[in-house]
């Protein structure tokens, strides 16, 4: 038996989440079985714990949509009992039982060994938010980002995505700039590395104009909507933005199709669910290399199964800062 947090849907719509011990018959299929040490807790999770977005299909589900944890048991010769993975990505914790339980069953495929010199702990601190921040810095990169550039724009910038993006940018010797709609977080922010606090009121809305000053050699972007259409508007000669997220919203409102045409700016699409196995292991060594671990700390918020319910409300209104970490033991 173990504990799970099993997330349940009435035929009259309503939504449940409870801790129940369920039995291993009940795992789905896979050929590793996975003992789970920590999730965490990303904007999907917030989706699929409180079953809206149409994330989840089957109910009862176990959300959770990464992990790190150590091998039980594997029919597949790419791992053995005792070895530590990590996992993102793949739809687990959506279409398929994730990481908020004590253990999962995976596709061996979907899995990555956890990189040397990062504890299962970090790994999570990290999670699919920092995963994907790296993505992120690492396309920019092979679009020609390079510190001398110039000011490189993080949105979003207290939630997951943004505060693993400052902290790595700030520490490969970029000048960063944050836009956050919550001031309370401006020495957070500097703490991690943003020169510049941009208050979200500033870059809410796109002016009208097709371009502004060219102001930014690059961006990541966890908003999305009306505030990527004002970016653009923004990008320096050339420059690249990483679209990661729509915490702000899906339409790109009072965009146009200026900025790349007479500015060459890239809108360089970021998915971390599909990524090939060799680019998620480059960007675990990446996140080794270039996130200092002291700063990821700093992110920190500890946390466990019986707070997701409320976390899991909290992060949909842009009220979690940095990462939770989920010991789910
Ligand atoms: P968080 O909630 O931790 O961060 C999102 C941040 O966006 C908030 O903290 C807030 O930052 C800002 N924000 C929230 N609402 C608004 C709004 N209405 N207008 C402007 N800014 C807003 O979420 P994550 O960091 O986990 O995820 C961020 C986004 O990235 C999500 O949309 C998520 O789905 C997406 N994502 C995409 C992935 C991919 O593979 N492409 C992988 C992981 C995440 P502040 O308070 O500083 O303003």
């Amino acid at each position: 038996m173990f504990k799970a947090l099993l997330v349940d849907k009435a035929e009259d719509g309503t939504v449940s989440q409870t801790i129940e011990e369920i039995g291993e018959d009940r795992l789905p299929e896979g050929d590793v079985t996975v003992a789970v040490a920590y999730s965490t807790l990303n904007y999907k999770d917030g989706l699929c714990v409180n079953a809206t977005g149409g994330l989840v299909r089957n109910f009862p589900h176990v959300p959770g949509i990464d992990f790190a944890g150590t091998v039980e048991d594997s029919s597949d010769p790419r791992y053995k009992p005792g070895d530590k993975v990590v996992l993102t990505g793949w739809r687990v914790g959506e279409a398929h039982w994730g990481g908020y339980a004590q253990k999962a069953r995976v596709k061996a495929d979907w899995l990555v060994p956890l990189p040397p010199g990062l504890s299962m702990k970090q790994a999570m601190a990290v999670g699919t938010a920092g995963f994907t921040s790296m993505l992120a810095v690492m396309a920019l990169e092979d679009h020609g980002l390079r510190p001398e550039n110039g000011p490189v724009l993080v949105t979003g910038a207290a939630g997951g995505v943004g505060s693993v993006a400052t902290a790595i940018l700030a520490n490969r010797g970029y000048e960063v700039a944050g836009v956050t709609g919550r001031a309370d977080q401006a020495d957070y922010l500097k703490d991690l590395g943003a020169s510049t606090i941009i208050p979200r009121a500033e870059l809410a809305e796109p002016s009208g104009k097709p371009l502004e000053r060219e102001t930014w050699a690059g961006c990541v972007d966890a908003v999305g909507g009306a505030m990527l259409s004002k970016v653009l508007t923004q990008m320096k000669y050339g420059s690249s933005v990483a679209a990661v997220g729509l915490a702000g919203g899906a339409a790109m409102t009072g965009a146009t199709v200026v900025p790349f045409l007479l500015r060459g700016v890239n809108l360089l699409g970021i998915d971390s669910v599909m990524q090939p196995f060799e680019n998620r292991q480059r960007a675990w060594q990446r996140i080794v290399e270039d996130l200092p671990m002291a700063k990821l700390e700093a992110m920190v918020r500890p946390a466990t199964l019986s707070e997701l319910p409320k976390l899991g409300r909290d992060i949909l209104k842009g009220q979690v800062k940095g990462r939770v970490v989920v010991d789910v033991n």
